[in-house]
């Protein structure tokens, strides 16, 4: 098989230095093109390189004979290969001249420069992956926590491909057999047959929204859920996000007002990836970059999926923390009163009211920050571990073509059980398999894949 007549080549490793880098070759002259600047002690020639086989020597510059680099090079072989063609590693010592070096003499010998994502683009155009494996390989790369890289890996073993094959085989059989009573019409569809017909799509269709429901919470381990920290100045903030991260990442200081960026980290609460938002305090501005500071907190209160509002238990409330309850009033928020180590001054008369769940922690001894976790991770997920079992969608892409399935089936039996005409109902079924088709790549566009796989970097 052949579907590009090109050979592409890149460095795979990341930029910087390493113990080793790589420069991959794919394509039907990469190991004619890697031989030519190859050289081994014995006379080991990479052409007759057994697949999955590794060559030690030297890069050499064929134009002039300098070494170049030590190398270990394997080949694998079309079509036992990542991307089902011709594909050659070079291990170079990882700095990045001999990396860029050996990558120059490869493109000179009529190699051309891979674009982002395409060595995994080849894997899927070869047939060798699914588009929902080829889009898994990328959250596997930027997975977070092991449970957001469990679920990539379940996606890339291909689970989501294979349920949806299985569902587009019954629906390509339901298309076949109303289109063969659309050709022969003196044969009426029977009762018996459409009432089968609509009990096998309404199936289908319950397991495909159950399929997309899981897509609410699996997206927060894909994504992380955002978590803004608010209070005025000197409450505690950049204390309880130290304590959450345990390493100091954000100035504390004793002066108020000092916390003016947003720091955005992630910490990992049972394999959910949280990204806190610190910000600067809700206070009234008296200079420019406390009035920026305030913007942002309002605007990360505005995007967070959740909110921890800080108030602090050593002093009574004051007119800023009272703003800052009004501001929380519809938000999905926890209240936490910091300083629990010191004498406390406030009342939770004064939270009652609120109707938010509150509790005491301390940023400097720790108390209330386990039971806090817990109220973060709680707060959106909630059937995360029956989900867990089953296939679970985390791409926003796949969510929505789901969602277009569903809608073309339930149409498809409206059409069905109203007696119109049978037309009508294979345009709904085909409508669905369309949806089906974008999911799993069968049915694509070149925007389609433009854009997910310009997401990946260059060599992968
Ligand atoms: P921010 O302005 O809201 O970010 O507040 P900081 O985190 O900078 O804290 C302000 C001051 O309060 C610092 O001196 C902290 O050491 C102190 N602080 C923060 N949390 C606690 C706590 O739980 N107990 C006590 N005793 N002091 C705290």
């Amino acid at each position: 098989m052949k579907y590009f007549d090109d050979t592409i080549a890149a460095i795979s490793t990341p930029v910087g230095q390493g113990g080793i880098g790589i420069v991959r070759i794919s394509g039907s002259d990469s190991i004619m093109i890697a031989d030519k600047i190859f050289r081994s002690k014995r006379t080991d020639k990479l052409l007759k390189a057994k697949s999955f086989s590794m060559l030690y020597g030297h890069i050499i510059d064929p134009a002039e004979g300098g070494v170049i680099d030590e190398v270990l090079v394997s080949v694998m072989r079309s079509p036992n290969s990542y991307t089902r063609e011709d594909v050659v590693e070079i291990n170079c010592h990882g700095g990045m001249i001999p990396l860029r070096k050996t990558l120059e003499k490869i493109l000179q010998q009529g190699a051309r420069l891979a674009e982002p994502g395409e060595f995994t683009k080849r894997a899927f155009l070869n047939g060798r992956i699914s588009l929902t494996q080829a889009e898994a390989v990328l959250d596997l790369i930027r997975a977070k926590t092991g449970e957001s890289m469990r679920i990539a890996i379940e996606q890339l073993k291909g689970g989501l491909s294979e349920k949806l094959a299985e569902i587009r085989n019954t629906l390509l059989e339901i298309c076949a057999l109303s289109e063969a009573y659309i050709d022969f019409p003196e044969d009426e569809i029977e009762t018996k047959t459409s009432e089968h017909i609509i009990g096998e799509i309404t199936a289908i269709k319950k397991e495909i929204a159950q399929i997309s429901r899981t897509f609410q919470e699996a997206r927060f381990f894909r994504e992380g859920l955002s978590v803004a920290i608010v209070g005025r100045t000197n409450v505690g903030k950049s204390s309880l996000l130290n304590a959450l991260l345990k390493k100091d990442r954000a100035i504390v200081t004793e002066f108020p007002g000092t916390t003016r960026d947003l720091i955005d980290d992630y910490i990992n609460i049972n394999g959910l990836p949280i990204r806190i938002m610190d910000t600067a305090g809700i206070r009234k501005p008296d200079e420019v970059a406390e009035k920026e500071g305030i913007r942002r907190s309002l605007s990360a209160m505005e995007n967070a999926d959740f909110i921890i509002a800080i108030f602090d238990g050593s002093e009574p409330l004051n007119e800023y923390d009272i703003e800052l309850l009004e501001k929380i009033k519809d938000k999905s928020a926890v209240i936490t009163i910091n300083k629990s180590d010191l004498p406390v001054r406030i009342s939770p008369d004064d939270f009652q009211k609120s109707m938010k769940q509150y509790l005491h922690i301390s940023a400097v001894t720790g108390e209330g920050l386990e039971d806090l976790k817990s109220i973060i991770f709680n707060s959106n997920i909630k059937n995360w571990k029956e989900d867990r079992e089953g296939i679970v969608v985390t791409n926003l892409r796949h969510k929505l073509a789901l969602d277009n399935t569903a809608s073309a089936l339930e149409r498809s039996i409206d059409v069905l059980s109203g007696d119109q005409p049978l037309e009508l109902f294979s345009i709904e079924i085909r409508d669905a398999l369309d949806s089906i088709g974008e999911i799993t790549g069968t049915v694509t566009t070149e925007d389609i894949l433009d854009k997910i796989f310009n997401d990946f970097c260059i060599g992968k």
